[in-house]
């Protein structure tokens, strides 16, 4: 490869993309690749893509289109797709997208520079999307940013073996595939030596951890393990999965002082008969009685979710249930989507697919019941104090900086930047929809 070449590169879609397209620089810059925020001066664009709806996947074609341009002034330049569109796409993306030079799915991230140096020095198309059984790229650590980094994400499986029946991840990022927990211990280890004080452990579905690894950890044990790491005071994860939520793990929040007073639990839907259809696993019941059973040992557990409106045959009883659902378990907030069809998955055949004018007007009664439950949630919190973690500078005033309570909540203080990277005791003044307003005590 010529040295000092620019690369720039565009995340669609959710954290594991985020963390996804770190280890893509990063791997790069051993190759003398340095990322730019100047397409104008990019040697290499690359899209990193999310196909989970249909939106994010709209956008990632709508923004190849906008490439077209470029590549006519620069022929030299390289413009590659990777992630779950690339994955699920394969050679098509190539035939459909003349501009198109590299396509590279969820296994192939770690040859990202042998497939750029192949293309130019062929001058052709290349497409890597098979699957392997090891997947190298989650042993690729991102390299250290600029100035202190006060959290990080850290990967720890990939792929999943549910199956649900509106979910495309199974079939684009394949089977769950756990990474050795020496490997992650010792990735956070060298974080917090950098002075990360908090990681977020990454998987599509985190309570499998370790089922296809022979004689290794569990999930609770991994994290009694990383419980145990100097340096390291807060640990969260993402995504957890209400059917494999075990009473170990639960268990876990009231026993190990480093994990967050936070869970991501999707529920998806409150009707019985749409998660049957959906083949969740669980029922409405059972998932309120994890929900109940999480808050009796953890007090104060900040419960948030996804959900979503228009699964097909969702009718006006069966979305009221999912009303009802959210009424009584108090999500802290909600990720809320309308129900989008993904080709391949068994619920893009359902006939009794559900009208757009549907969805989105039960998007808008649910989004709107959710946003009062958020804001009275967040009141509740005015006069009681909180531990945060400082991570830098409000976006939202100069002056002001900004952390996050153990639940997960961002407040706003007045502060002076040395604070970063501390855990600090605020009072909290106000709470709003989207943040708290704190003071330093
Ligand atoms: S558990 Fe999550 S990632 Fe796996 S198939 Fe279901 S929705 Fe998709």
């Amino acid at each position: 490869m010529t040295n000092g070449k620019y690369i720039y590169l565009q995340t669609f879609g959710c954290q594991m993309n985020v963390h996804d397209s770190e280890k893509m620089l990063s791997i790069l810059a051993t190759h003398d690749y340095r990322p730019t925020d100047d397409i104008h001066r990019a040697d290499i664009i690359l899209l990193n893509t999310c196909s989970v709806r249909a939106k994010p996947e709209h956008k990632v074609y709508s923004a190849l289109g906008r490439l077209k341009k470029f590549k006519e002034k620069n022929h030299q330049l390289i413009i590659g797709v990777g992630g779950c569109v690339a994955q699920q796409e394969g050679e098509r993306l190539l035939d459909r997208i003349g501009h198109l030079d590299l396509v590279f799915g969820t296994h192939n991230l770690h040859r990202l520079p042998d497939l750029i140096d192949d293309i130019q020095a062929s001058r052709r198309p290349m497409c890597a999307v098979e699957f392997y059984d090891e997947v190298r790229s989650l042993d690729i650590f991102p390299a250290p940013s600029d100035g202190e980094k006060v959290k990080s994400y850290v990967t720890i499986m990939q792929g999943c073996d549910n199956f649900c029946s509106f979910c495309i991840v199974p079939y684009v990022r394949g089977r769950e595939k756990s990474r050795p927990s020496e490997n992650i211990l010792g990735e956070i280890n060298a974080l917090s030596k950098r002075g990360v004080k908090e990681v977020t452990l990454l998987g599509q579905n985190v309570n499998s951890y370790g089922k296809d690894l022979s004689g290794g950890f569990t999930f609770p044990q991994l994290l009694a393990h990383i419980n145990e790491i100097e340096g390291i005071w807060r640990m969260r994860f993402t995504t957890s999965h209400p059917k494999d939520i075990s009473e170990e793990l639960i268990l876990a929040f009231g026993k190990l002082e480093k994990v967050c007073k936070h869970i991501h639990l999707p529920f998806q839907s409150g009707s019985d008969r749409v998660l049957e259809r959906m083949g969740r696993g669980y029922t409405r019941k059972q998932y309120m009685e994890k929900a109940e059973r999480l808050r009796e040992v953890c007090p104060g557990i900040g419960i948030t979710a996804d959900v979503m409106v228009g699964f097909p045959g969702e009718d006006e009883r069966d979305f009221h249930e999912t009303l009802d659902l959210i009424q009584r378990v108090q999500f802290e907030n909600l990720f809320s989507f309308k129900f989008s069809p993904r080709n391949g998955t068994r619920a893009a055949r359902y006939p009794d697919q559900i009208d757009e004018s549907t969805k989105s007007h039960r998007l808008w009664v649910l989004q709107k019941l959710q946003k009062q439950i958020t804001l009275k949630r967040n009141q509740e919190l005015e006069g009681r104090y909180e531990e945060i973690l400082v991570e830098g500078m409000s976006k939202a005033a100069k002056e002001e900086m900004t952390g996050r309570t153990s639940s997960n909540k961002v407040v706003n203080f007045k502060g002076s930047t040395d604070l970063i990277g501390q855990l600090v005791k605020v009072k909290i003044e106000k709470g709003y929809t989207n943040s708290l307003r704190g003071k330093i005590v």
